[in-house]
This record gives C-alpha cells, structure tokens and sequence, in this order.
C-alpha cells in the first residue's frame, strides 16, 4: 500500500502557491491521514549577497532567505500558531521545517536555540548552498560553473551532506543528490561521495527521503538515483516518500512510482515517532 501521508511540503508566505488550509483540503481529498508542512528554514548572514538572491526577489519568494536568526522566528513563528489554529482540521497536521545546514558552531548554536523556541515535530535536513570562498553559491550557480569548479563544488556539496547528517541535528535528509536538479554528479565518481554521505546517514540512524519532485521525461526518477538507493538498502537506512510539494497539484505526485522503488530494493520505512 502507497504512503498515505506527506511531510515535506511548502505553503504561502514562503515559497508555496497555497494557503496552508487548501493542503489540508486536498491531502484529505486524496485520502491521506497526515500532513506535515515544512517551510524553508535558510538563514546566513551572507545569503542575501548570493548571485540567486535577486532572482528570488523578481520570483517573489525572497521570504524564504534570512539574514539573522530574528528574522526567520519573526516569519515562522506566526507560521506555527497558524498551524496550531488548524490542528482539528480532521487531519493529524505535523510541524515541520526544512533547514539549510550550514557547518561552523555559530549557526549550530543559534539553530539549536532557535529549535527549541519553534519545537517542530521533525527537521529535514537539506543543502541547497554550497560556499566557495566568501560566496554562497546554490545549484542554478553550479550548472553555470566551468567544470573544475563544478568538481569543487560538487565535492563540498557531499561532504557538507555528511557533515549535516552526522550533526545529529536532522530527522532525515533531503533530496540526496541535488546536483542532478542541473544534471551534474551523474558519473560513477561520486559514488565514494555518495556512499560517504549514506555511510553517515547510516551511522546517525536517521532517515532518507525519495523526492518525486524531480520526474520529468528527461530524468524519469526521484532524488536519489536507483545507486544511492541500493547503498541505503546496504546501511539499513529507513526512507519515506516526499512529494516536496509546493502546490496542491503536487500532494502525492509520483507516490506509485516511488512505492516500486521501495518495493524493488526492499527498502525499509521510515516511522514517525510523532
Ligand atoms: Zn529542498
Ligand atoms: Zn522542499
């Protein structure tokens, strides 16, 4: 039987296209019993000099970068009251958050303390960002980087997955091997990557997600590859489904096709202690 619940979504006021009460119409529609909502948790004091900061502000999703820990509890803390407000929707409605990882000890400090304000009921752990030099740069600047860049890049990227994952600071990882967002990481040399990061996913026993927002007729497979998810079968990493919807069109997207991967490579299944 399909996964009959999501936790990996986004809303209004981030960067989703609806109201967190027309999610919980149409998870219900579709007949699931949980949703969880996981607006993006991304705070770093350069992140508004990134080169993707202005394409943010003319998409209009700007709201989901922030300078400064005050900033990002100002929007999600009324964010959670809302949420609080719809917990007799007829839907058992989760608290949730997807944070960028950033790796020295003030922005662990400050998260840990900004997590124990906010008390969400998971924490997806993700990298969208990478940092070369003084510059944080994300997936739409990687594709445009010359390849022994993108060889750097790519490398910080898996290692900083690691470094997430063994931070004991995440409920599970997402999207695994994001670099395939702009088609890169695809060669069989970074598997030792790869399997560096499941290794860590495996050690920290947290889990995995397979993302389904990434099916299109050119790439028919979620986040991450059929070779990610054959080393999680190996390291007894549990995974769950993630639609990552950022719309109600999105709920369950591609649940079918992620249930014949579990299915296939006899993955073991996540459990929401919640
Ligand atoms: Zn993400
Ligand atoms: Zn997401």
């Amino acid at each position: 039987m399909n996964q009959k619940y999501t936790l990996h979504t986004h809303t209004i006021g981030f960067d989703g296209k609806n109201s967190v009460n027309e999610m919980i119409l149409k998870a219900k529609e579709l007949g699931f019993n949980t949703l969880g909502i996981s607006n993006h948790f991304i705070v770093h004091p350069e992140i508004k000099k990134c080169p993707m900061y202005p394409y943010s502000v003319r998409g209009g999703y700007e709201n989901i970068y922030s300078s400064d820990f005050d900033e990002v509890l100002s929007r999600f803390i009324p964010h959670y009251e809302e949420l609080d407000k719809l917990q007799n929707s007829g839907i058992k409605l989760l608290k949730g958050i997807e944070v960028d990882f950033f790796s020295d000890w003030q922005w662990q400090q400050k998260f840990e303390k900004a997590i124990s304000i906010l008390k969400p009921d998971y924490i997806i752990g993700s990298c969208h960002f990478v940092k070369y030099g003084d510059m944080l740069l994300n997936s739409h600047d990687w594709a445009k980087a010359d390849t022994d860049t993108q060889n750097i890049l790519l490398q910080s990227y898996w290692n900083n997955v690691s470094v997430a994952a063994r931070s004991g600071l995440f409920t599970w990882m997402a999207h695994l091997d994001l670099p395939k967002k702009v088609n890169l990481g695809r060669e069989q040399k970074w598997q030792p990557f790869e399997e560096k990061a499941v290794t860590a996913i495996s050690d920290a026993k947290i889990a995995m997600e397979i993302n389904t927002g990434l099916y299109h007729p050119d790439c028919y497979e979620p986040y991450p590859s059929p070779r990610i998810l054959q080393m999680a079968k190996d390291k007894n990493v549990p995974v769950l489904i993630s639609d990552d919807a950022h719309a109600v069109s999105q709920i369950g997207r591609h649940f079918d096709d992620a249930q014949q991967l579990i299915d296939t490579f006899n993955l073991q299944k996540f459990i929401m202690e919640k």
